[in-house]
């Protein structure tokens, strides 16, 4: 191993914003102790993957990207396999990836030193399989800030696990019962991402409206928000994800009503519409209360932009169940939506009722659910027409002299753009009139001063 190359590490983040936070805080334990990050995994000691592992899918990536690296990899590098698949699908890792040398799952991130100090003393040409017995401390972060900056935006983590029981879900497996973050620390973290000069700061969680729960607090996603707005007076935005229906309290509602620093968006994913298939889902099933609190939430909060996510194809789905699921869009019209085929995920709830609607027929649905969802999407935008949005700058094109950001409107990597014609400072947020819109995006001009 060259001299250069000892200490060094190359960390790839698959999956969802709160595997980037725990990459982030590993990343932040690694450097802590001298180790340096290398972007090319040819000139790192360790290879660290921090996998996805709640699809069958995601699973599959994380055996990729693994494989790759085990194929390049030379004598003197260490293989780590982190994150959620280790949690529940150790032993598929080691089958699939020869030449693996550690693993850790995703509930003991804070022990990634440990684990690499193992691989390098490690001589049984087994993996080093770090799976303690001992109950982890998931509150025990070691002085890591729990959040993953990304330009002007920042993922800050709130709690972590899921109380929930959702039929088709592994996570609660993956990630243990609910665990949420001690609210000073949460405010710690906040504060230090205002220095930072962050203009956005996304909250995250399996549940974001679970905040607290095992606490002993009521509403607890309220006190924090209202926690959070003394504590960070800079941060012009603060954006909340994943949240669950028929978890949104009148309290939230007021105070993302009164406090423009909140931003009117909520991301509430209701998975079906059909009351039977979401009883068998063991989710929330009255779809009428489901209808009126999203009625509820746009009467209350100005110009509140809505996101859900749906599965479609999940066990029982007929084409009656899939039109009640059609017309509950084409009724409610969000202004942002994904769709999923349903994935067989053995070890859930759901597995005993096996996967009898076919591949062809999930993609028909998922087609036709963002077919329709694209009208509805154009048709939200257009109302935006005229109208002056803030936008976070977050890249340009100076060969087409347009830069490219989000208004409030936008969740990252999830949601649309904006298109500005004229070039702005990436990570600043800046006045944008909207000209057009198209499908998912809006177009626009800089206002004013702004045109560099
Ligand atoms: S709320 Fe349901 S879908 Fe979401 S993580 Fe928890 S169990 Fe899974």
């Amino acid at each position: 191993m060259t001299k250069r190359a000892k200490g060094t590490y190359h960390l790839v983040s698959l999956g969802c914003a709160k595997n980037l936070v725990d990459s982030d805080s590993m990343a932040q334990l690694m450097n802590r102790q001298g180790l340096i990050p290398t972007a090319s995994p040819g000139d790192a000691e360790f290879l660290i993957v921090n996998t996805c592992g709640f699809l069958t899918a995601a699973r599959e990536e994380a055996i990729a990207v693994l494989t790759d690296l085990a194929s390049e990899k030379l004598p003197w590098q260490k293989l780590i396999a982190a994150g959620c698949m280790p949690e529940r699908h150790h032993q598929d890792i080691i089958n699939s990836v020869p030449g693996l040398d550690g693993m850790l799952g995703t509930q003991r991130w804070m022990d990634i030193l440990d684990v690499l100090q193992e691989t390098r003393l490690n001589r049984q040409g087994l993996p080093y399989q770090h799976f303690p017995q001992s109950a982890v401390d998931a509150r025990n972060e070691k002085g890591a800030h729990r959040a993953a900056v990304q330009g002007g935006s920042a993922y800050l983590k709130i709690a972590d696990g899921c109380r929930r029981t959702c039929a088709y879900c592994l996570i609660p497996l993956i990630k243990g019962d609910l665990v949420s973050r001690p609210m000073e620390k949460i405010i710690e973290d906040a504060k230090a991402l205002q220095g930072h000069g962050v203009k956005e700061i996304i909250l995250i969680a399996q549940d974001t409206t679970d905040y607290g729960h095992d606490l002993g607090m009521r509403d607890g996603l309220t006190r924090l928000l209202e926690t959070l707005l003394k504590s960070v007076p800079d941060v012009p935005w603060i954006r909340l994800m994943y949240t669950f229906p028929g978890y949104v309290s009148e309290s939230l509602i007021q105070l993302m009503n009164s406090e423009p620093q909140i931003l009117p968006y909520l991301d509430i994913p209701l998975q079906h519409a059909d009351p039977n298939i979401l009883k068998s889902m063991r989710r929330p099933s009255d779809i009428q209360s489901v209808r009126e609190s999203l009625a509820q939430i746009r009467s209350l909060i100005e110009d509140v932009t809505l996101r859900t996510t749906l599965i479609v194809g999940y066990p029982g789905e007929d084409q009656q169940s899939f039109q009640k699921l059609l017309e509950f869009i084409q009724s409610v019209r969000f202004d942002h939506l994904g769709t999923f085929p349903y994935s067989f995920e053995p070890g859930t709830p759901a597995e005993p009722l096996g996967d009898p609607v076919p591949e062809h027929i999930k993609t028909e649905r998922v087609e036709h659910i963002m077919q329709t969802q694209a009208e509805i999407s154009l048709e939200r935008n257009q109302r935006f027409i005229g109208r002056v949005l803030d936008v976070l700058v977050e890249g340009v094109d100076d060969e087409n002299q347009i830069s490219i950001g989000r208004s409030y409107r936008d969740a990252p990597e999830i949601d649309g753009l904006v298109l500005i014609e004229g070039l702005a400072p990436v990570g600043e947020m800046v006045p944008v009139r909207i000209n057009s819109a198209i499908t998912h995006d809006l177009v626009g001009t800089l206002i004013d001063h702004h045109l560099s």
